[in-house]
Parts: structure tokens; sequence; C-alpha cells
């Protein structure tokens, strides 16, 4: 006989999920190009500075939302 257990499904205030960024906009700087990007699917900003336009983005500020 097989006992069924029911177990608590934790809540996630904000859901994980991979980020799909969207570039805003692009302001070249003297320190690389500053990306404005936001998520497509949950409206996160994120501002990314790609130093050379060979060599991915780095993130330059925490993601906020909204
Ligand atoms: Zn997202």
């Amino acid at each position: 006989m097989t006992t069924l257990h029911t177990l608590p499904i934790p809540r996630q205030i904000t859901p994980a999920h991979e980020h799909a960024w969207v570039a805003d906009s692009r302001h070249p700087t003297s320190e690389g190009v500053v990306v404005y990007v936001r998520c497509a699917g949950c409206g996160t900003h994120r501002v990314d500075l790609q130093e050379h336009p060979l060599t991915p983005p780095a993130a330059i500020s925490r993601e906020t939302s909204g």
C-alpha cells in the first residue's frame, strides 16, 4: 500500500527565470559602451558595460525590478 504525503509547496515571491535581456539603449563612453537592458519577461532593469566590442558585456548595476 502506498502512503501519500502532501508536501507543502514553497512559495516563491519572485519566480526564478532566466532573464531575456533586451537592450533599451546604448551609450558609448570612454570606458566602453554602457548598455541599458530590460528583461522582456519580468521587466527587470540592469545596466551593462561592454568594454570591448568583442567581449560580452558585464553587469555594472544590480537588477532592479520595475
Ligand atoms: Zn526576467
